[in-house]
């Protein structure tokens, strides 16, 4: 299958060169010529089928021919080695986690699908890729850990010096190997401006072959329509219209949820779920798309003031906003509605959520006062633990620390402190 730029002037290309590319030479988003509906007879039987046997049949079509059929099955099954419950709040609400990977946060199935298959188109050339990412916290851990070890491809990751958790630090810094951690002395802007010269500089592009690894790579972008295929099987019984509520930031997540749905999964809607950052909500009710400079909430992971992948989903609905509407709802929360939802959750059954599903679950309440017949699923994008101050505080509890984060406060931090782009260069030229 072809990816096309939304830009539309810059060439088709396969899947493979989607993937290094990242973004397209006209500076588009990548998007799927085809998107392909799954015969009925696969929402019938979907429970029959394991999680690795409907992933690979959902993104089977995308990597054809890129990806042979035995190798896909190969990533899925090291991609895909943790579990995706649904855990009952009330009898009309569940919440879907997607935290029990090695991060502990959404993140990490599309990154490992994306270090995987960079690995493998890889495989046979001599010239290493770079893939040259900027983090606020969660995405880089979830880079570090799904790059560990593949080959051909070296890692480097520019944080905020002393802007980041202790817990995402470690996780960004313990790991060695082809991940160098970069501190920067200065702000996540300006780790992400660093990364945005590195990319237009013909120097540095003459000697080596770089990449980026942020959500809009189709790579880490597709891979997300597994968690509502997974989350559909268990909720199918139920025996209502299901509804699924998207805490989101970027609207990657929900945009692969609406190409579930062009697959053929019997959900008709969708709800986005935003903190202050408002601008999608704000568009669903004037119409009118306004990026504004993102504002800072407890739920960080979406403080997105433009975010990136809303384009493909109003291409998606080929930009009818009547027909857009009549899938996608979303809503706005801000810091004290949330952490009243915190508590709501745990008084309910004694569940801990975390900040970003905290608005996910307002999200599905907003919508279920109108619509109370239907099954709603928020996703638990974050383990609580991830932000364990806020958690702790709200709900006057304290937080069994789970495996994954014992496993990395032990470890020592290696990084290479820079102060501006000449020292991200310098160092770029030397590994
Ligand atoms: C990245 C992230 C989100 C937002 O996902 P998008 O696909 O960018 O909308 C939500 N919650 C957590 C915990 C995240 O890390």
């Amino acid at each position: 299958m072809k990816f096309y730029s939304l830009n539309n002037t810059a060439p088709e290309v396969s899947f493979d060169i989607a993937v290094v590319n990242g973004i397209a030479p006209d500076k588009g988003l990548y998007f799927p010529e085809e998107i392909k509906p799954l015969p009925s007879s696969f929402f019938e039987k979907i429970e029959s089928l394991s999680n690795e046997e409907i992933a690979f049949t959902a993104i089977q079509q995308f990597v054809s021919g890129l990806v042979p059929d035995n190798v896909l099955k190969d990533i899925l099954k090291e991609v895909l080695d943790f579990e995706f419950p649904i855990v009952e709040i009330t009898p009309n609400i569940g919440t879907l986690e997607l935290f029990h990977g090695p991060t502990m946060a959404f993140k990490d199935v599309g990154a490992r699908f994306m270090a995987q298959c960079l690995g493998y188109f890889s495989r046979s050339s001599k010239n290493k890729i770079t893939v040259l990412v900027a983090t606020s916290g969660d995405t880089g851990g979830a880079v570090a850990n799904g790059f560990l070890g593949v080959k051909g491809v070296n890692v480097v990751i520019l944080y905020p010096s002393g802007k980041v958790s202790d817990i995402q630090e470690r996780q960004l810094t313990t790991l060695g190997q082809n991940i160098k951690a970069l501190e920067v002395e200065g702000t996540f802007d300006d780790c992400q401006a660093m990364v945005k010269n590195a990319f237009l500089d013909k120097d540095l592009l003459a000697h080596m072959k770089l990449t980026s690894a942020n959500s809009i790579n189709v790579a880490r972008w597709l891979p997300q329509l597994f968690y509502f295929l997974f989350a559909y099987k268990q909720a199918k019984s139920k025996g209502k219209e299901i509804i699924f509520s998207v805490p989101s930031g970027n609207f990657g997540n929900i945009c692969a949820g609406l190409v579930a749905q062009r697959l053929g999964m019997p959900v008709n809607h969708f709800i986005a779920a935003t903190n202050v950052n408002d601008t999608v909500p704000q568009f669903m009710s004037t119409k009118e798309y306004s990026p504004k400079p993102s504002k800072a909430t407890i739920s960080n992971a979406m403080d997105v003031g433009d975010p990136s992948n809303f384009i493909r989903i109003r291409h998606l609905f080929k930009d009818n906003f009547e027909e857009l509407e009549k899938n996608l709802s979303s809503y706005s929360f801000d810091d004290n509605q949330t952490k009243e939802a915190l508590k709501e959750i745990y008084s309910l059954n004694g569940y801990i959520a975390d900040p970003h599903g905290a608005v996910g679950y307002l999200g599905l309440k907003k919508y279920q006062t109108q619509y109370p017949n239907t099954y709603g699923i928020f996703l638990e994008t974050a383990h609580p633990v991830k932000f364990l101050d806020i958690v702790e505080e709200t709900l006057s509890e304290k937080l069994e620390i789970p495996a994954q984060i014992k496993k990395v406060m032990g470890k020592t931090k290696k990084s290479i402190q820079i102060s501006n782009y000449e020292g991200l260069k310098n160092f770029l030229l030397k590994s």
